[in-house]
């Protein structure tokens, strides 16, 4: 790519490895469970993560509807972060399509919440509430800068959520930054909840697709759940193909991001008006236009577009940078230049 692209890690491309895995790939109907191809992405996901059983799904999104709906049922209550994705960026599926009320709990600058605020949320048994069901967590949490949410915090909601019988899910889109970033393995980071969705289609590379793991019983409830939501595909090992390849070869190279990630932060913070916050701990970079910066935002973008450099707005002042496989240390370089030349 000319172009570079940090707008997200969605924006990747298959890698070449990808795309001849894919043409190759032995398919079959997966709706009648008989695509080898998605079988064998879904057993190797589930043993990733250290699950019985998992289910390919079209999307994060819809791996996490599907989760919450085989978990709740109509007028119960998630328990998530406001500034979770699911709370923010899908469309409120689970109450518009499951019914499920959800109570936001504030998340903390790492992407926590606070044990305190959980418990205090959980409804007593009284007719005047709905009835708690499960807690979803989000690791790595995107909009608190990819903050990654160690395993000890999850231990001690999970020790809450057995006292209480409750449910937990993880919103794993980019568990396995996480699990680069605290040097432990993804199944570990996914031992204390019920179920777990991850994106092979961001940092992975793979063009689409989610796997959601969890127990034998809660897959097969999730299964129905993912075809009622439309989400029955038929020979999807061509899609599955792409994502055994990113299973099999993307994982350690996360890294790399990660290190660029602080390479690009350092740079964007020698560039006067920029403010670089937080610091990045995996693979995002958010900054900010310092008040002496007249210039609009959208014009910023503008220019560095110009520059051949793309950047997301996510505020009226503030940006992310998400390095990824197509980013290279020269495009680290080109993207510090046009932030330098945009703001001079
Ligand atoms: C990207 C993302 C999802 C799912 O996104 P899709 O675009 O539906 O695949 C879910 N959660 C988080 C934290 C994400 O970043």
């Amino acid at each position: 790519m000319d172009i570079v692209d940090l707008r997200s890690d969605t924006v990747t491309h298959p890698t070449p490895e990808m795309r001849a895995a894919m043409a190759a790939a032995p398919v079959g109907d997966d709706v009648y469970g008989e695509d080898p191809t998605v079988n064998r992405l879904q057993e190797m996901a589930a043993d990733m993560l250290g699950k019985e059983a998992g289910l390919f799904v079209a999307s994060g999104t819809m791996g996490n509807l599907a989760a919450i709906l085989a978990h709740c049922g109509r007028g119960d209550e998630v328990i998530l972060g406001s500034k979770s994705h699911t709370f923010l960026f899908e469309a409120g599926g689970i109450s518009a399509l499951g019914g499920v009320h959800s109570c936001q709990i504030p998340n903390r600058a790492d992407g926590s919440l606070a044990i305190e605020d959980i418990r205090a949320a959980i409804r007593p048994d009284d007719a005047h509430y709905p009835v708690t069901r499960l807690i979803s967590l989000e690791n790595t949490h995107n909009r608190c800068g990819g903050a990654v949410v160690p395993l000890e915090y999850t231990l001690e909601v999970r020790a809450l959520a057995d006292e209480r019988r409750l449910l937990m899910h993880l919103d794993g889109a980019r568990l396995f930054n996480a699990a680069v970033a605290l040097g432990r393995p993804a199944r570990e980071l996914a031992a204390p909840f019920d179920s777990v969705t991850f994106c092979l289609s961001k940092a992975l590379c793979a063009p689409v697709g989610s796997v959601l793991c969890g127990s034998r019983e809660f897959i097969r409830k999730a299964h129905r759940i993912r075809k009622q939501l439309g989400g029955g595909m038929r020979q999807a090992g061509i899609l599955a193909a792409a994502g055994i390849v990113a299973l099999e070869t993307m994982m350690d190279r996360l890294a790399e991001d990660h290190a660029r990630a602080r390479k690009l932060a350092d740079g964007l913070k020698q560039v006067a008006g920029l403010i670089v916050d937080p610091e990045p701990a995996t693979n995002m970079v958010f900054v900010q236009l310092g008040p002496q910066i007249q210039l609009e935002t959208a014009r910023v973008v503008e220019r560095l577009k110009e520059r051949g450099v793309l950047v997301g707005v996510v505020g009226s002042r503030r940006f992310r940078l998400v390095l990824h496989y197509w980013i290279d240390d020269v495009g680290v370089e080109r993207a510090v230049s046009a932030f330098r030349e945009v703001l001079a």
